[in-house]
């Protein structure tokens, strides 16, 4: 989650966006990784990192325009969003999903959000060009996040 400040008295505002993994159609971070640490799977349009083979070269890092992909000093390897994928494989929604608290994140098929959600958009302030990569993300921003 990033907070992004901005305007001035009387109308300063602030808003908070989560910057997690898009699972992008043409991700980025896939093309970059040569060890096929970074998959793009089939069934569920997840982009997965495996730790496994993750060699934490970074280039991930570097190519991916949303800043999704983390380096872990701790381990030399990348972290980055998987859709909490072991939780939807048993019905659960993503922790960020079911944890936030204001109910502002939602999870599920692209296409079903597009429509429960009239006037969305894919580009606000804080977010890098979506036609680079395709990320599967949608926004119901405030007009100064525009
Ligand atoms: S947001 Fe970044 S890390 Fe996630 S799939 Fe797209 S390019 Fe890869
Ligand atoms: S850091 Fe890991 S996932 Fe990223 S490009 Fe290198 S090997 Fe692939």
């Amino acid at each position: 989650m990033t907070r992004y400040e901005g305007g001035k008295y009387p109308a300063p505002y602030v808003y908070s966006v989560s910057l997690a993994c898009g699972h992008c159609d043409r991700p980025a971070c896939v093309q970059a990784c040569s060890y096929g640490a970074m998959v793009k799977d089939a069934d569920t349009g997840l982009v997965l990192h495996n730790q496994d083979r993750c060699v934490g070269c970074r280039k991930c890092e570097q190519a991916c325009p949303y800043g999704a992909p983390t380096y872990v000093k701790a381990t030399g390897k990348i972290q980055k969003c998987n859709g909490c994928k072991d939780r939807l494989d048993v019905g659960k929604l993503p922790l960020c999903t079911s944890g936030c608290r204001g109910r502002a994140l939602e999870f599920g098929d692209i296409a079903a959000l597009k429509a429960a959600h009239p006037g969305w958009v894919d580009k606000i302030k804080a977010y890098a060009d979506p036609t680079k990569t395709g990320p599967n993300v949608i926004f119901k921003p405030r007009p100064e996040a525009l």
